[in-house]
């Protein structure tokens, strides 16, 4: 049975209090209550790596970061290594974002270096791919999607693949309230668990955890959630309330 994951992106928002406090909420939470089938992720700033980790004592809740240097250490001002963040207490690294890929120009062969030197570090992955929104309009996405797969992970060991996590984010859906409709999240989910396949073989491809990400809410997880090949979400925008992100997380 592969893993089962809702993971949820605080991106650039909270301060550090802030932060420990809807850490320490949603802890509290699934302490009470726990997460019946889904690992839970809170992939927080850097800054807030080493106070969230103490906190989260909840059986299945871990923790993750939303980017590594892409040098495993030195004279790289500003940057934080996948070593740094490992020595957290983190367990994850999303990578791949496209707000990395498009405001901070990342491409598929940094992204593959990235992947390389977290894995290494001890960290699981979460790697994201997904079209913008001419690319689905111009029915590319699936081309795209390839692309970034083929170019910035699936040229790895095939050791390597049960610390990765494949994230389908169309760039459309992020953030703008817009859903990919649960057949169309379904369809490419398929789409790359069979370019997985092609790759490292049917059990590989069978294991291999492919979440959705773009606007999920309550409202609709549930349904994305009930796809074959949807194995969770990565949650940005619903993931900074505790009500909406464990309501997501209990929709399995
Ligand atoms: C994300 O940024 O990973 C994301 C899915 O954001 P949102 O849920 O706000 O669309």
């Amino acid at each position: 049975m592969r893993k089962q994951i809702v993971a949820g992106n605080w991106k650039m928002n909270m301060n550090l209090q802030e932060g420990i406090q809807l850490a320490k909420s949603i802890n509290d939470y699934f302490c009470e209550k726990p997460a019946k089938k889904a690992e839970v992720i809170l992939c927080t700033p850097f800054i807030h790596l080493s106070g969230v980790a103490p906190i989260l004592k909840a059986d299945k809740l871990s923790l993750g970061a939303q980017n590594c240097a892409s040098e495993v250490s030195g004279a790289y001002t500003g940057e934080v290594s996948a070593d740094m963040i490992k020595s957290t207490g983190a367990q994850y690294v999303i990578l791949g974002h496209s707000e990395r890929r498009s405001y901070y120009h990342e491409d598929n062969a940094l992204l593959n270096k990235k992947t390389v030197i977290a894995l290494k570090s001890g960290l699981k992955v979460i790697f994201c791919c997904g079209e913008v929104k001419e690319e689905r309009e111009s029915g590319k996405h699936f081309d795209v999607v390839k692309k970034q797969l083929e170019e910035g992970l699936l040229n790895l060991p095939v050791g390597d693949m049960k610390n990765i996590v494949i994230a389908y984010e169309p760039v459309w859906a992020i953030g703008t309230g817009l859903t990919a409709s649960p057949e169309q999240a379904q369809e490419i989910h398929k789409f790359i668990r069979t370019l997985v396949e092609k790759h490292y073989g049917k059990t590989v491809a069978e294991e291999m955890t492919i979440l959705y990400g773009g606007s999920c809410k309550p409202s609709n997880a549930n349904e994305i959630f009930s796809k074959p090949d949807v194995d969770g979400g990565l949650i940005g925008g619903a993931a900074l309330k505790k009500e909406d992100f464990t309501a997501i997380v209990e929709a399995f």
